[in-house]
């Protein structure tokens, strides 16, 4: 797994830096964000842990610029725990996760353990349809009707649930436990964002949303008919 941090406490990154050796982990380290602009556009990462106060540009204006750009990376935000507001922004900035500082080694080690996994695309090449909604699993690829459509990785996973079971109406807990498994601090304010996420980018104006809002159960996926 190739990893840009995003940091500018010198300690901090150090730490990291040492413990993602150890684990056997590339890892790059960028201490201001318009370095780690020049990094992402040079090379090719699979994964940003992405610190909210840095110098040059701060963390949100970084995120949006690599969203902007469609580049299919995960971005997990480095949030302060008192910064409730920071998490949330990340989220609907487009982060795909979020850890909050100070944060053990271990668990950021295993974080990213399990989106190295993700990483792997399955070997069938499984292609979901809904409506004029077209998910093909093996290249990450979206479509409604012509218009491709570009999702991070998470936006990826969470349409996934829908896709292989359309009709059927997943509860926030349901998809929180499914998406983010057993890592820790998940809450269902993070799906209500990445559902609101991708309704922006899947829905045509003017038509009722593919994803639907089960009132007090939760969503589920239907093409209009
Ligand atoms: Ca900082």
């Amino acid at each position: 797994m190739d990893v840009l941090l995003v940091e500018d406490e010198p300690l901090l990154a150090d730490q990291v830096q040492r413990a993602f050796s150890r684990a056997g982990h590339e890892l790059r380290v960028a201490r201001d964000g318009p370095s780690a602009w020049s990094l992402l556009k040079a090379g090719r990462f699979d994964l940003v842990l992405l610190d909210v106060n840095l110098p040059g540009m701060d963390g949100f204006e970084l995120l949006s610029k690599i969203r902007d750009a469609g580049m299919p990376v995960r971005v997990m935000m480095l949030t302060a725990r008192s910064e409730v507001g920071d998490r949330v922004a990340g989220l609907k900035g487009g982060a795909d996760d979020y850890l909050t500082k100070p944060f053990a080694m271990e668990e950021l080690l295993a974080r990213v353990e399990v989106l190295g996994r993700r990483n792997v695309a399955p070997e069938n090449q499984v292609v979901y349809k809904v409506g004029d909604l077209s998910m093909d699993v093996g290249k990450r690829k979206v479509h409604r009707g012509d218009r491709r459509i570009e999702l991070s990785p998470r936006e990826f996973e969470v349409l996934e649930v829908f896709m292989r079971e359309p009709g059927r109406t997943f509860s926030r807990d349901e998809i929180c436990e499914r998406i983010w498994e057993r890592e820790h601090e998940y809450d269902t304010r993070t799906v209500e964002i990445f559902i609101m996420r991708l309704r922006r980018k899947l829905d045509r104006t003017g038509e009722e949303s593919l994803i639907r809002t089960v009132r007090s159960v939760g969503y589920v996926m239907k093409a209009s008919s």
